[in-house]
């Protein structure tokens, strides 16, 4: 069963749209059943009802013509309760509808089970037979099973179809809202750019090009070269491997010779489609085909059509360096995205982003926020590569992506973006007055950068230094580790910008989901492995050039501090005191004169929360990385989008950490601050004041929403509020109690336009 299981879903998988992936999975389930009716019935929302898409053994007439309204039948019954069903004689059952056109009248026995998709059921599976039998309870689990690795599929194979803009059962549609979280807020409206992995043939996008000619020639050109190293190659291998493998040479060099693969690659060009998109459509259709065959030795011949057109597409992408045209109103998307997509994009010219992968607290949504441009993270059902050059609406506050707008979409769509122009203007007038309470209690808002660009931003926002440098920025735009000079360069720069203010640097923090191109690190478990400091002290030599460049950058300023991230245990920070002992005092024998910067030790493993008080010993502050204090308290990954829903930095377990935290640093008299997201969202920073943090660091896109609720807001009565969320239990009240008080505050206006996680 298992490998009947494996051999259905691999097949819908490679189905190349939604209709012939229900074919198959009706035709297979079927005959896997051994019974006589399989039918799939699919939610569509533009007629209030399923209709009947796919079915072996129904009358064919009435596929995609019969429909059931919402909760009417046994589907109907099936996906309201979400549950499965199953009937000896369906005809007893008083939800039994009968659908004439279907001829369904002399099948007794019935097991319909609901298709459900990140708890929302798209549609109902259905098994019948003419016997009055029920289906046993290892076919019912069969079934269960089966619906529930396609809902993902079948859901991908609907968006792909909402995207051209037409509903299952063949509607025309507009206004199709694609579900992710939230990553920056915002809203745009604009055109889309597919950025994509070089090499990679799955992910390829569709684009138009007018020169047709012109790509054909140069498709020829590449289908060449590959022929010519395919002969190369065999002429190379001839006696040196067995004749059998040597054969596999020979069924390449025919591939290619007979050209069918070349001509239909051809074909599509002369569509207008670009030579990579059309490359990698016909490969997949070819892959496909073989894929479904039955016997394992041509199925397995996928593969030579995959690397045989993945050699193609190696030519395609290397002799031709793609100019991406950016439209005056990007939307770049991309199935994940990196810093270095992001600084590619003119900036007068990016409006949004979207990543299908990652979550809000993922580093590039981090960065996103920073430059301030609307993000939408983890829209899994995208269908990435039908994206490009259509027009949507990007709403970045509720996190989500709207194709085929409507005319009245945009419009609404178009008046938030005035809202949200004006709103900002109205900000601007708050950037030299003081962060202070009516209640005079004066707060610091620091920034956290990474880009050049930040500095700028920030000094214009009014930051009053920096809280966390994320160093490991510069380390991920580069193609090898910086050296001390340059990096030095770059540090230096941070510090003159902001002398005589502090500027904190953080060791480099790569791992988890920051990877160095030169410096791959593959574990299962990136967040729980070789990451910050654990990276850094096993190569003192990374360690030791990246504060030697600190420290001589800070000539002259002496405002440096310097952080250390990912601490688990004290050992870790007195090895790290060592080297940074080691390196000052290098520094001063070769003649220098540079002031010891103040150490910082970061809180982000619950680990270190309880070690608070210890590591506060140590050194001159402590800085609470909420973003991974979040994370590994609640054990939820910040990159998953699955379990985005449970990542909440208002979670009273985070709540209370955060306050033991204050608590125990003060004990020692040390300062303590947060550079976390959680400080960058206004209600929160109301708690963090309250709880006594010194420095609230946060992207300089947020510093103005913060000031201005914090001018608002009295220390009195966020400490009431802080009393009174302290002994609630659950996230979600929380933020209400939160939202109320901002609300009674009269800053309600801030509440939508800041909200991030
Ligand atoms: C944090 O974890 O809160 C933090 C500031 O560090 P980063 O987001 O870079 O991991
Ligand atoms: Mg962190």
């Amino acid at each position: 069963m298992l490998d009947e299981l494996r051999r259905i879903v691999q097949k819908v998988n490679a189905a190349k749209d939604l209709n012939s992936a229900l074919e198959i999975i009706v035709r297979r389930v079927r005959k896997t059943f051994s019974t006589q009716v399989c039918s799939v019935y699919l939610q569509d929302n533009d007629i209030n009802g399923h209709v009947l898409m796919a079915s072996e053994g129904l009358n064919k007439e009435a596929v995609g013509n019969v429909s059931l309204g919402l909760g009417q039948g046994l589907v109907g019954l099936v996906a309201k309760h979400a549950e499965p069903i199953n009937l000896e004689d369906a005809s007893l059952h008083p939800s039994y509808y009968y659908l004439k056109e279907t001829g369904e009248e002399i099948f007794h026995a019935f097991l319909g089970v609901p298709i459900i998709h990140h708890r929302k059921v798209l549609g109902v599976l259905v098994v019948q037979h003419e016997k009055r039998r029920r289906f046993d309870e290892g076919e019912e689990a069969f079934l269960i099973t089966l619906s529930a690795q396609l809902a993902g599929v079948i859901a991908h194979a609907e968006a792909t179809g909402a995207i051209k803009g037409v509903s299952p059962s063949g509607q025309k549609i507009s206004d199709t809202i694609f579900s992710g979280v939230s990553g920056a807020p915002g809203v745009a409206i604009g055109q889309i750019t597919v950025v994509f992995p070089l090499a990679d043939l799955d992910q390829i996008p569709e684009r138009r090009i007018s020169d047709i000619e012109r790509e054909i020639q140069f498709f020829n050109r590449c289908l060449g070269a590959v022929q010519d190293d395919m002969r190369a190659l065999q002429n190379q291998l001839a006696g040196q491997i067995p004749e059998e493998e040597l054969q596999l040479f020979d069924a390449y060099v025919r591939m290619l010779d007979d050209n069918v693969l070349g001509n239909e690659v051809v074909r599509r060009i002369e569509q207008g489609f670009w030579a990579q998109g059309a490359l990698s459509y016909v490969a997949k259709e070819h892959i496909r085909t073989f894929e479904m065959m039955n016997n394992e030795y041509l199925s397995e011949r996928s593969v030579d059509i995959r690397d045989l057109c993945s050699r193609i597409l190696f030519y395609l992408q290397e002799k031709e360096s793609i100019v991406i045209e950016y439209a005056d109103d990007t939307i770049l998307v991309s199935d994940e995205l990196t810093p270095a997509m992001l600084v590619d994009v003119p900036k007068e010219k990016l409006r949004g982003l979207i990543s299908v992968k990652g979550s809000s607290n993922s580093h590039v949504a981090i960065l996103a926020r920073a430059m301030g441009v609307p993000t939408v993270m983890g829209a899994v059902d995208l269908p990435l590569n039908q994206l490009d050059s259509h027009e949507i609406i990007l709403d970045g506050y509720d996190g989500v992506v709207i194709s085929n707008p409507s005319s009245q979409m945009l419009a609404r769509y178009g008046d938030t973006i005035k809202e949200q122009d004006h709103l900002i203007a109205g900000l601007e007038n708050l950037k030299n007055l003081p962060c202070e309470t009516p209640d005079n209690h004066r707060v610091r808002l620091w920034v956290n950068t990474g880009l050049m660009s930040d500095i700028v931003n920030s000094l214009d926002q009014g930051a009053e230094g920096i809280g966390l440098f994320r160093t490991e920025v510069p380390f991920l735009l580069s193609e090898r580790f910086p050296s001390e000079q340059e990096q030095a360069d770059i540090y230096r720069e941070q510090l003159r910008t902001f002398a005589p203010n502090f500027v904190t640097m953080r060791s480099l923090d790569v791992g988890g989901d920051k990877d160095l191109p030169y410096f791959p690190i593959n574990e299962e478990n990136p967040f729980l492995g070789w990451r910050g400091i654990r990276v850094t002290l096993d190569h003192p030599e990374i360690f030791m050039a990246q504060i030697r460049a600190m420290l001589r950058a800070s000539i002259g300023f002496g405002n440096l501090q310097i952080m250390l991230p990912m601490v688990s245990n004290v050992n870790e920070v007195t090895s790290s005191l060592q080297l940074i002992k080691k390196a000052h005092r290098e520094l001063l024998q070769e003649g220098l004169n540079i002031k010891f910067p103040p150490i910082g030790v970061m809180i982000e493993v619950p680990g270190a929360v309880y070690q608070t008080r210890a590591l506060a010993k140590l050194v001159d502050f402590i800085s609470v990385g909420s973003n991974d204090l979040t994370q590994y308290l609640l054990a939820v990954d910040r990159n998953n989008p699955r379990v985005a829903n449970l990542y909440s930095a208002f979670h009273p377990a985070v709540l209370q950490a955060l306050q033991y935290v204050v608590s125990q640093a003060r004990l020692e008299s040390k300062s303590v601050s947060i550079c976390g997201e959680m400080a960058g969202d206004p209600g929160a920073a109301v708690l963090l004041m309250a709880m006594g943090f010194d420095v609230l660091s946060m992207n300089a896109s947020s510093l103005l929403r913060v000031k201005s609720v914090i001018r608002d807001v009295t220390l009195k009565s966020a400490k009431k509020l802080l009393d009174q969320v302290l002994k609630m239990d659950d996230p979600q009240l929380i933020r209400n109690a939160v939202d109320l008080t901002l609300r009674n505050a009269g800053v309600d206006r801030l509440l939508r336009s800041s909200r991030a996680n």
